[in-house]
């Protein structure tokens, strides 16, 4: 066993996983681009305050933060999610509104680590500060949908609910407290703990014993205020209109304590697994004013990377880019006549590997075979002496011998006509 390993809940993304891992993000970021929003790139750490404004019943904040004090003495955390980051910098900056930005990257919860959970998990996300319109929700909807469309997905479910406004979402938690209170004894233990400090996350249990009450608990629908019922009603027409299929789920309470109003969540159901929610968002009107801000509504979403690719392989869509190169260059005559064609073949931006090392012709034409690349071209002794090189089609075309100065033009023409 080597001396060091991974830490539990870290991974690394070997090649070819990590360009897989690339052509992810570029794919998200070409839907989410066409629709006018703009990259943003955060601090990985921030001032601990930022998330604690998260909630102060958030597992996430409570328990599964990192946080430690710094060199400086200042007490900071590495980032469990980036809206409350991204709310952050609004208020710093302040930007023009509506603010359309969308992010990538790894974000960190001390969580228990298990096939699609990790303590280091990449995300990919938007957020839009300043509009209050249903229409935007549906049009945050529909751009993760998209994107899983673009990534090949079809066993992708949508459940949507809403949390009302603020006044609807603290009756109901009220009144749900009062119903979970009455059946107290009915629940499993950590339910009861739960309901202690967060009676709406009893509603995310998956535990048997907690079935029934959750299934007879009441539903948050009958506390919608005249303007959050007609706000929901909104989102689900524009979503039938653009004719995405969802479910409503009045359990759907999501983890994060900001959220309010349209909340949503994507499962896979070709994921066997107990991780099956491979994105989710909604509305977080108010967390920008926490963060110090003017009273400014916020949606965002964001999708788990590791897991949405879990996904992708049970769906067996979206594999690894091929990175085969397109030509090998073999050089027995020291590897200077090599190093010179593979910076110019590489300048031409053909993908071109090489041997090192003074191997034999054999050896260095196995690798080439093995690289699957579509031409070799071959400087040996005799090629040296009369400046030119073989360029042979490893498909078994007919091979060439052409002046060092053509080779660049020769392949590129039998790269082309092999892709074409
Ligand atoms: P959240 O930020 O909790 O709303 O999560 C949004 C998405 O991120 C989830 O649907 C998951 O796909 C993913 N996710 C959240 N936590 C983890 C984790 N610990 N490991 C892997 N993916 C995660």
């Amino acid at each position: 066993m080597p001396a060091f390993q991974t830490t539990p809940g870290t991974r690394d993304i070997l090649p070819p996983d990590a360009s897989r891992w690339r052509a992810f993000v570029d794919v998200f970021a070409s839907v989410v681009e066409r629709a006018g929003y703009e990259q943003i790139v955060l601090p990985m750490f921030e001032d601990l305050g930022v998330f604690q404004r998260l909630g102060d019943t958030t597992d996430v904040v409570t328990k599964e933060m990192y946080d430690f004090v710094d060199k400086g003495g200042r007490h900071v955390a590495l980032r469990p999610e980036q809206t409350a980051g991204v709310c952050r910098a609004f208020v710093q900056h302040h930007p023009n509104v509506p603010w359309k930005v969308w992010y990538s990257g790894p974000n960190f919860r001390y969580e228990k680590a298990q096939q699609g959970r990790y303590r280091q998990f990449d995300q990919v996300g938007i957020e839009v500060l300043g509009v209050d319109d249903p229409l935007l929700d549906v049009e945050v909807i529909s751009l993760a949908h998209s994107f899983y469309r673009e990534l090949g997905l079809c066993d992708v479910e949508l459940r949507v609910n809403s949390l009302g406004d603020t006044g609807d979402r603290a009756r109901y938690v009220d009144a749900l407290a009062a119903y979970l209170r009455s059946r107290e004894t009915e629940l499993s233990r950590e339910s009861q703990a739960t309901l202690a400090r967060n009676p709406l996350r009893v509603l995310d249990s998956k535990r048997a014993e907690d079935r029934e009450v959750v299934a007879q608990a009441p539903s948050i629908s009958g506390f919608f205020s005249h303007g959050a019922a007609s706000h929901f009603a909104a989102v689900q027409e524009g979503l039938a209109l653009l004719g995405i299929d969802f479910v409503v789920d009045d359990r759907l309470v999501r983890g994060l304590d900001y959220y309010r109003s349209t909340t949503f969540e994507f499962v896979s159901t070709a994921l066997d697994a107990a991780q099956t929610a491979i994105g989710g968002g909604g509305r977080y009107d108010g967390l920008v004013e926490d963060l110090g801000g003017d009273p400014t509504p916020g949606i965002g979403f964001a999708i788990g990377v590791d897991r949405t690719l879990l996904a992708c392989d049970a769906e067996s869509t979206f594999a690894a880019p091929d990175g085969t190169a397109d030509v090998f260059v073999v050089d027995t005559t020291g590897g200077r006549t090599a190093l010179l064609l593979a910076a110019q073949l590489r300048g031409a931006g053909l993908r071109t590997e090489r041997a090192y090392g003074a191997k034999s012709m054999k050896s260095q034409m196995k690798t080439a075979n093995r690289s699957r690349a579509a031409v070799a071209v071959i400087i040996g002794e005799d090629e040296l002496a009369r400046g030119v090189a073989t360029v042979r089609p490893m498909d078994g075309g007919e091979q060439t011998h052409c002046p060092l100065d053509a080779v660049v033009a020769t392949v590129l023409d039998i790269v082309s006509k092999g892709k074409s």
